[in-house]
C-alpha cells in the first residue's frame, strides 16, 4: 500500500466525465492487483537501507587525508523486502514480448527463443573477458568466426565486420568504408543520396560522416523513383543508401538496376538491412549489387532488444570495400586455430579505416544469433521470411476494407503493412488510435514512420505469431478503426486503463527530466 507522502505524490486514477473508462478511484490508487508505484525517491528515506552496517566509529584514524564526506549525499534506500517490490512492481508496467503481441513495424520484435538464452549463459561465453588470452577462448572465438560465415553465406557477400553494435552503428562502419575507398583513390565525393521513405539513422549516418544529404523521392506505388535517382547520380555523389525491403513494407524490385547505375557513376551501394526478416534464405543482398549492408541481429536473429539495448549491427562487405573494414576481426589459421586480427600494421589487415569499438562486439548477442541459426537450420531460416510475409500480408488483407492501405494497390506487402488515418473523424488521428490500442492491451504499432504516409501506422507481426494471435489483433484493431472513423471522440482521453493516462511525449523526449528534485 502506497499512502500519500510528503512529495504530494497522488494515485493518477480520475474519474472521466463520461464516468464509463473509470470505476471508482481507490484510496490507494491501486486498481485490484495493478499496483500503483511512487518513485524511489518518493518512498524512501536516507536512514534506511537494505543492508546492516556496523557503526561507525568516529574516534578511528582514517586513510582518507582529510577528504572524509561531510554531508549526506542525499541517496534515499529501502528494506530488502520494499527494494524487491518496487522494482517487481515497475517491471510489471512495462510492456513487452514476453507478455502479448508487439506489432512495431521496422523493429521486429519477435519472440526471443529460450534456448538462445540457455547458450548465451553457458559460463565459457558468459563470463569470459575480451583480454583473455585468445588460447583460453576459442569456443567463443569460433562462435564469432562461424556467424560471420552464415552472415556472409545468408548475404552472398565475401566478408563481415563483426563489431558494430547496433543498426545505427553499422551504417556508420559502411559509410566509413565507403569514405576510406573514395579517399584511397584520391576520389573526394560528398553526397549521399537517401530515399525520403528512409529510417532517420540513414541521413543522420551520412552527416554524421561529413557527407551532404540529398533526398530520393518515391513513386506513387511507394518505391525509390529510379529515374529520378539516376537523374541525380555524378561525380559528386559518394553513394545512396537504400533499405529493402523498403519502410513501406515493400520490396525495391529495381535495386539491381539502381546498383547498376550507382557504380556505373563510380559510387556504392549501402543497403540497410534491418528488414532482412522479410527475405532472409530467399534473396541475397550480394546479388543485387550491395556493397555494404548491415544487419541487426536483435530484429531478424531473435536476439532481444528494446529499452535501448543490446544490440547488435555486423556489417557486410562486397570484394570492393572489404579491404576497409574495419578491426579487429576473427581469422581461422591453416592449423585450425582462431585468432583476432588487432594490429594496422601487417600483412593480415588491409587499408583498414579504423575501429568502431575497444573489443570484437556483443558476445552474448552473437552466441543468441548462432544458436537461432542453428535451430532453424538453412530451411527454416527461408520459413522465417515466408511466415513473416504471410502473416504481414494477412493483416494488410484483413484491415484494408476498413482503413486506408496507400500501398494495398501495389502488390503483396513485405513483412510489414502499412495504413494511413484518412477519412478518421472529427478530428482524431493516428495518435488517437494508438493511445485507444493500448486500452484494448496492445503495444501500438509504429506511427507516423515512413514519413511519406500521412498519419503512418506500421504493422510488423513477425512470423513468430500465431493465426489466432493475429486473429485477436484484427479484432482489436478494426474495432479502434470503427470509433476512428465514426469520429468516437472518447478516443481523446485515451488510454483509460493504463498506468498513466497521456503523456506529453514531445515535451519527455525534447526536455526530460532526468533527475528528482525534492518539492520541499
Ligand atoms: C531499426 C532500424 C535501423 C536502426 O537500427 P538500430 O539497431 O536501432 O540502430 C535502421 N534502419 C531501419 C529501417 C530500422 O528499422
Amino acid at each position: 500500500m502506497n499512502a500519500p507522502n510528503k512529495s504530494g505524490w497522488k494515485p493518477q486514477m480520475e474519474v472521466t466525465e463520461d464516468g464509463l473508462h473509470n470505476g471508482p478511484m481507490t484510496t490507494t490508487g491501486n486498481r485490484a492487483l495493478m499496483l500503483e508505484e511512487p518513485l524511489i525517491f518518493e518512498i524512501g528515506h536516507s536512514e534506511t537501507t537494505g543492508v546492516d552496517l556496523p557503526e561507525i566509529d568516529e574516534s578511528a584514524p582514517t586513510r582518507l587525508a582529510g577528504v572524509e564526506r561531510s554531508e549526506p549525499i542525499g541517496l534515499v534506500g529501502l528494506t530488502e523486502p520494499e527494494t524487491v517490490r518496487h522494482y517487481t512492481r515497475l517491471s510489471r508496467q512495462n510492456y513487452g514480448i514476453d507478455l502479448g503481441f508487439f506489432p512495431l513495424g521496422s523493429c521486429t520484435m519477435k519472440h526471443n527463443p529460450r534456448l538462445n538464452e540457455k547458450m548465451a549463459r553457458l559460463p565459457g561465453f558468459a563470463d569470459i573477458h575480451p583480454l583473455a588470452p585468445q588460447q583460453s577462448v576459442q569456443g567463443a572465438l569460433q562462435v564469432i568466426h562461424e556467424l560471420g560465415d552464415w552472415l556472409c553465406k545468408l548475404t552472398g557477400m565475401p566478408s563481415v565486420a563483426m563489431s558494430p553494435k547496433a543498426g545505427a552503428h553499422g551504417e556508420l562502419c559502411g559509410i566509413l568504408a565507403i569514405r576510406a575507398a573514395h579517399t584511397a583513390r584520391g576520389d573526394a565525393r560528398r553526397v549521399v543520396l537517401v530515399p525520403e521513405s528512409a529510417h532517420g539513422t540513414n541521413p543522420a549516418t551520412a552527416a554524421f560522416a561529413g557527407y551532404e544529404v540529398e533526398d530520393i523521392p518515391a513513386t506513387a506505388e511507394g518505391r525509390v523513383d529510379v529515374a529520378k535517382l539516376k537523374e541525380r547520380l555524378g561525380p559528386d555523389v559518394a553513394g545512396v543508401m537504400i533499405t529493402n525491403p523498403n519502410t513501406c513494407g515493400l520490396f525495391e524490385k529495381d535495386f539491381r538496376e539502381i546498383a547498376d547505375a550507382v557504380h556505373e557513376a563510380g559510387g556504392y551501394v549501402y543497403c540497410d538491412g534491418a528488414n532482412f526478416n522479410a527475405i532472409v534464405g530467399r534473396v541475397r543482398p550480394g546479388d543485387l549489387g550491395v556493397d555494404a549492408m548491415h544487419i541487426n541481429l536483435h530484429k531478424t536473429f531473435s536476439t532481444p532488444h528494446g529499452g535501448g539495448g543490446p544490440g547488435s549491427g555486423p556489417v557486410v562487405f562486397s570484394e570492393a570495400l572489404a579491404p576497409y573494414a574495419p578491426l579487429p576481426f576473427v581469422k581461422k589459421s591453416d592449423e585450425g586455430e582462431y585468432y583476432l586480427v588487432e594490429e594496422e600494421s601487417g600483412d593480415e589487415c588491409g587499408p583498414t579505416f579504423g575501429r568502431m569499438t575497444a573489443f570484437h562486439g556483443q558476445m552474448g548477442m552473437f552466441t543468441r544469433a548462432l544458436t537461432y541459426m542453428l535451430s532453424h537450420g538453412a530451411d527454416g531460416l527461408k520459413q522465417v521470411a515466408e511466415d513473416a510475409v504471410l502473416n504481414a500480408n494477412y493483416v494488410l488483407r484483413s484491415l484494408e476494407d476498413i482503413l486506408y492501405a496507400p500501398f494495398a494497390d501495389s502488390g503483396p506487402c513485405m513483412h510489414e503493412a502499412l495504413f494511413g488515418d484518412k477519412d478518421f473523424g472529427g478530428d482524431l488521428s493516428t495518435l488517437d488510435l494508438a493511445k485507444a490500442l493500448i486500452d484494448e492491451g496492445y503495444h501500438p504499432m509504429t506511427v507516423y514512420f515512413p514519413l511519406v504516409v500521412h498519419g503512418a501506422m506500421l504493422v510488423e507481426p513477425t512470423e513468430t505469431e500465431s493465426k489466432a494471435s493475429l486473429d485477436q489483433f484484427i479484432t482489436a484493431f478494426r474495432s479502434v478503426t470503427e470509433r476512428a472513423l465514426a469520429g468516437d471522440e472518447t478516443m481523446k482521453q485515451a488510454p483509460y486503463y493504463a498506468p498513466r493516462r497521456r503523456l506529453d511525449e514531445t515535451a519527455a523526449a525534447r526536455k526530460p527530466k532526468l533527475s528528482w528534485t525534492d518539492p520541499e
